[in-house]
């Protein structure tokens, strides 16, 4: 263990910045990182405001932080894809590499995976940190750092729009225009929807959406999104629905939006149980299908930064230094409308 400065989550609605020991020895087939840009994410925010997420409670001071990017400062022993230099980002999930979900290709949903900032695991707001260089990744030259730390929220957009199984020129729907939902619309557009409509009740939200082409807004204190889906699909439904709100109101209308033989993806997590109308979504034959985080879903995110398809730069709102990442998870529990991205500079 190494004494070092981190963002320390010590209990509910207590920050500090403070030296906390962290394992940084550098073992066979990890890499160290120095950390240059960590994004603010709703999950470390709930940790902070609500001290636990669903079964996850923080009963011990945790460092907060998971979508990160830097450069490799050392390399240990068996590493071949990686050397002092690389620029990276780094994927926070790490399976047990012989689980059962880990040999079937579903690594996220090994019950071993370790999850940076998720109780008891310390997350990436330190200056340095240690990580199987299975999951770090290479930023090509054209992918900034900045960009490298929006990796990890697009890659659940990315996992959202592969369970669609979307077809080219499909319609889509997202209910919910935060950051996810954002991250979900632009995946399904560059999955092959010709249209996404993103509806919310913040005006602000489906403003920023809207900057992209191919997204379609719909406030729904002004219109109900049964209308409007039926407005633009002409009475048919929408090819794909995702719900990314967690809004248990979602549910109630969520049936009467897809097509018939549609298809749903609930990535939104209700906190608690909702009602689920079985027979609506029977006599349409949807189909559904959940989102825990993705798997491989990294390469592809990298890989569609730097041909320029998806550009996030956008959504970026605003950029702290380490030593004000307090005031960033303050200004991120304000929830601010039109606030999409907040990220932190280690250096
Ligand atoms: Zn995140």
């Amino acid at each position: 263990m190494t004494a070092a400065r981190a963002l320390v989550l010590e209990k509910k609605m207590e920050l500090s910045l403070r030296e906390i020991d962290l394992p940084l020895d550098v073992g066979p087939g990890k890499v160290k990182i120095a950390v240059h840009t960590v994004g603010v994410c709703g999950s470390d925010v709930h940790y902070y405001t609500h001290g636990k997420i669903g079964p996850f409670v923080v009963e011990k001071p945790m460092v907060l932080g998971h979508e990160a990017a830097g450069t490799v400062t050392e390399v240990g022993a068996g590493v071949t894809h990686l050397k002092v230099g690389d620029r990276v980002c780094m994927e926070p999930g790490v399976p047990d590499p012989n689980s059962r979900a880990s040999q079937l290709g579903l690594y996220n949903v090994d019950p071993a995976v370790t999850f940076w900032a998720t109780p008891p695991d310390h997350g990436c707001l330190t200056p340095h940190v240690v990580h199987p260089a299975q999951y770090t990744f290479r930023l090509p030259d054209n992918v900034s750092f900045a960009e490298g730390a929006m990796v990890e929220p697009f890659a659940v957009g990315l996992q959202a729009a592969s369970k669609a199984h979307i077809q080219p020129g499909d319609l889509g729907v997202v209910i919910g225009a935060g950051p996810i939902g954002t991250m979900v619309a632009l995946a399904a557009l560059a999955g092959g929807c010709a249209q996404v409509i993103v509806a919310d009740l913040m005006q602000e939200k489906l403003d920023i959406a809207a900057r992209y082409s191919g997204i379609v807004p719909v406030n729904i204190r002004e219109e109900p999104l049964v209308d409007a889906v039926n407005r633009i699909s002409e009475g048919w439904g929408a090819d794909v629905v995702f719900e990314a709100s967690g809004a248990p109101k979602a549910f109630e209308t969520l049936m009467q939006l897809p097509r018939p033989g549609g298809r749903c993806v609930l990535v939104g997590m209700p906190v608690d149980p909702v009602p689920f109308d079985v027979s609506a979504a029977a006599v349409r034959e949807i189909s559904f299908a959940t989102v825990f985080r993705y798997a491989h879903q990294y390469p592809r995110a990298i890989a569609m930064f730097a041909s320029g398809k998806v550009d996030l730069k956008p959504l970026i709102t605003e950029t702290f230094g380490f030593e004000q990442s307090i005031a960033a998870f303050e200004r991120a529990a304000e929830g601010r409308p039109a606030d999409v991205k907040l990220q932190i500079r280690m250096e």
